[in-house]
């Protein structure tokens, strides 16, 4: 049996009609910049999020970047974030001139070791960038005492995060991206909700913060050809947001079937003493996104997954304070122990909602059969 990583082909055979109606329809109307589409999934993502304003980007990646510069990440001011993620948490605050300050991570969830945010704060000090990775959110009670504390803006990488829900100590779950100033999206297309390319969304409740967003999206325009702003040409595309039309109204059964997937690995894989699974900390509904475990001998079991034609990603074999470009900021090995332990041992496992349980019985064999010999 061989079993991709991710195969998004099989979700589009399942719903062909739908998917070739909603694209022909874009196509008859003509209007790919800034259609209908893009503002009927803004609206969607703020009822599904409870956010007040949403705002369709190109990309994750560039919602990361208007989101920084609106808040003020740049120019030799120093934000907090992780070394255990994807590049685009940290280049959105280097793309300006801003500093990214790293803490370590947190033991058993690999997200931002709150506890060490607050002894890296100065005087320099404008914001805090926690990123809800893989399938938890960040520990948002306290980013959010330390920022009010210290009058910080916080920027919630959420673009795993799509149905993730943080209660904490709060009365009500409030959704990913929604507690701090700004949160993003990214619509990748293996992200939770995804398109069949590239898209991204900033979201917000402040009202300014949306409108500066909507600005910058259209070269930084308050009205065509007059610009108050530099901004940039970052606009989520139409037929993008056609795609993400349907898979918006299916996201809630999509996640269920994550859910069910992520229960029958641990199910299959807790016998096995080799490999650990991350614990999931605060009142929170998390979304399976990708199934990480930590495995004894992880390249080991890589390259024999590998030879049994199953597929695996490896999130994140460097951080990204030992990271090339980054060297500038004067980081070196051993700064980020927790970080560069996770980095040599998590593997992630094929998790998508049309995946069989037939294929993760078979990887789950493979895998107690790898660790017996
Ligand atoms: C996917 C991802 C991004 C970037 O999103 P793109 O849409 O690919 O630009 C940013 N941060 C994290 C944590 C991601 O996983």
């Amino acid at each position: 049996m061989k079993v991709k990583f991710y195969e998004s082909t099989r979700e589009y055979f399942e719903k062909q009609d739908e998917f070739d109606r909603a694209l022909k329809h874009v196509l008859e109307k003509g209007n790919f910049i800034l259609g209908d589409q893009v503002a009927q999934l803004e609206n969607g993502i703020q009822e599904y999020c409870q956010a007040k304003y949403a705002v369709g980007v190109a990309s994750g990646t560039d919602a990361l970047i208007i989101a920084s510069d609106i808040l003020g990440f740049k120019d030799g001011k120093e934000v907090i974030t992780s070394p255990f993620t994807f590049l685009a948490s940290a280049s959105c605050i280097t793309k300006h001139r801003g500093r990214p300050v790293f803490v370590d991570i947190d033991e058993e969830t690999f997200s931002i070791d709150v506890n060490k945010v607050e002894e890296k704060i100065t005087s320099n000090t404008v914001g805090i960038l926690p990123i809800h990775l893989f399938n938890q959110m960040a520990d948002m009670d306290r980013i959010m005492d330390i920022a009010d504390k210290h009058r910080l803006r916080v920027l919630e990488d959420a673009a795993e995060a799509f149905g993730m829900r943080w209660k904490g100590m709060g009365r009500q779950y409030k959704h990913s991206g929604t507690i701090g100033d700004f949160g993003v999206f990214s619509f990748f297309p293996t992200k939770t909700l995804g398109g069949y390319g590239d898209g991204g969304m900033i979201i917000t409740n402040n009202e300014e913060l949306a409108r500066k967003a909507k600005q910058y999206r259209v070269h930084g325009a308050s009205k065509k050809y007059f610009y108050d702003n530099v901004g940039y040409n970052s606009r989520l595309d139409t037929l993008q947001a056609a795609i993400l039309l349907i898979k918006l109204k299916y996201i809630d059964e999509a996640i269920r079937k994550r859910e069910n997937i992520a229960r029958l690995y641990m199910e299959r894989l807790s016998g096995c003493e080799n490999i650990r699974f991350p614990k999931i900390k605060g009142e929170q509904k998390s979304v399976y996104y990708v199934f990480n475990i930590l495995a004894e001998r992880r390249d080991e079991l890589a390259a024999y997954l590998t030879e049994n034609e199953i597929g695996y990603s490896i999130y994140y074999p460097r951080p990204l304070h030992v990271q090339e470009c980054f060297k500038d900021l004067g980081y070196k090995k051993g700064d980020f122990p927790v970080a560069e332990r996770a980095a040599n041992e998590i593997i992630a496992l094929p998790i998508y909602p049309e995946i069989t349980t037939d294929e993760v019985e078979y990887i789950c064999e493979k895998i107690n059969a790898f660790y017996k010999n």
